[in-house]
């Protein structure tokens, strides 16, 4: 095992070193954000830490220069009301059997080409990716068009309640807008940059009893049995044709995941049936047509029940567009430019903080490394994976703040 001395490290490996021997398991931040603060400062952003009971947040923000601003407006091209967002999370799960990890968790090891640390793919290795990316740009590109923000929380990985969502409305209130988002969550499946997430799935979830009358099987006419009233309806929800999807996602989909019932007994018919379901759907749907869907069917069979709902999270999409300064093929010609590949679009996977971002009227996209170990015990990330995702942030910087200069 050769493991390099840190002086000889490359700038986004030794900022991945720093950040990765900081356990900040969530909600904890443990220095994450100050570093990060730190280095942003130094190249011309002005940053402010928004704290949420438990969660730490950064909002950072660098502008284009005021005088040519000014001198822009009139411009047909003007780009001056871009806001080009890094977002992401310093948080990370934790570490779980110690004994299972070849390595300390929080004592970053480079072996083979590859650094692992709890964090190292989700995400303290793209927030080393985006700095680093960012502080090369502002030196080639001091003038550059818009602004450079960050979005960055301590509470991706946890509830969610005090992190971005709170950021969002704050940055809303002001009414301070969010144009192209990159979310640094690991993307990629076997190279960097080979798939892009451009939108989520919705998720809505629920726990349905439904209401009968317990007694004896034998007396049939005392009882009012809610397996049999309940089957039909979970029959017709579980068979209904919710949208047929479109161009960006599949059809939604209805999954029955829990159904419980019945007091072990063979001859008491129970007072009651409980069902927990989900729904992954398209941007064809909103929450409030399921809802309303859900109980349409319920009320057409008659049933006495209760319903409570969950909501996870809605879908957004970012939208392919045939103009050459989309934001979509700013970032897929990023990738193109550095690997040489072409990316593939996907909306596939769990949520994101994207959800939250996305619903403000901002083009949202995750790209980060690969995800193959993330959450699990030997965490890891490939170093050259890191120095391209510098590339690939740095031109995606360049194609969207300097389309000027083409
Ligand atoms: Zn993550």
């Amino acid at each position: 095992m050769d493991q390099p001395k840190l002086n000889e490290q490359s700038p986004v490996i030794k900022l991945a070193i720093d950040l990765l021997s900081r356990a900040s398991v969530t909600p904890a931040d443990a220095g994450c954000q100050k570093l990060m603060a730190e280095r942003l400062a130094a190249v011309g952003f002005s940053n402010e830490s928004m704290v949420f009971d438990d969660t730490t947040n950064l909002w950072s923000r660098r502008d284009a220069n005021v005088t040519k601003t000014k001198l822009n407006t009139s411009s047909d091209d003007n780009n001056n009301d871009l806001v080009f967002c890094f977002a992401g999370h310093t948080d990370v799960v934790p570490a779980g059997n110690l004994e299972l990890w070849n390595t300390p968790p929080f004592e970053p090891t480079i072996i083979d080409g590859m650094l692992y640390a709890r964090g190292a793919a989700d995400m303290k290795g793209s927030l080393a990716a985006m700095i680093v990316a960012t502080e090369r740009f502002v030196q080639d590109h001091p003038d550059h068009q818009g602004s450079i923000t960050y979005l960055i929380t301590s509470d991706e990985e946890g509830p969610f309640i005090n992190g971005t969502t709170k950021v969002i409305d704050t940055l809303e209130a002001r009414n301070e807008k969010i144009t192209y988002c990159i979310v640094g969550e690991p993307s990629s499946t076997n190279t960097v940059g080979d798939v892009v997430k451009n939108g989520r799935r919705g998720s809505i979830s629920a726990t349905l009893t439904v209401k009968g009358k317990q007694g004896h099987v034998a007396y049939p006419e005392h009882v009012k049995n809610p397996i049999h009233l309940a089957m039909p309806a979970l029959t017709e929800l579980s068979q209904e044709t919710w949208d047929n999807g479109n161009d960006y996602f599949p059809a939604t989909s209805f999954q029955l995941s829990n159904l419980n019932s019945g007091t072990g007994a063979t001859n008491v018919v129970p007072g009651h049936i409980t069902a927990l379901f989900n729904l992954r759907y398209s941007t064809e749907l909103n929450d409030e047509i399921i809802v309303e869907r859900v109980e349409a069917i319920l009320n057409k069979h008659q049933l006495d029940y209760d319903i409570q709902w969950t909501f996870n999270g809605k879908p957004f999409i970012t939208e392919h567009t045939h103009s050459k300064h989309g934001f979509l093929n700013a970032v897929s010609q990023a990738i193109f430019t550095v690997t040489g590949n072409e990316t593939e679009l996907s909306t596939s996977g769990g949520t994101s903080d994207g959800r939250f971002i996305a619903p403000t009227g901002a083009q949202v996209i995750e790209l980060g490394p690969c995800n193959a170990t993330i959450h699990q015990v030997n965490e890891s990330v490939a170093c050259d994976d890191l120095e391209k995702l510098v590339d690939i942030y740095y031109h995606c910087l360049f194609n969207v703040l300097c389309t000027h200069k083409h």
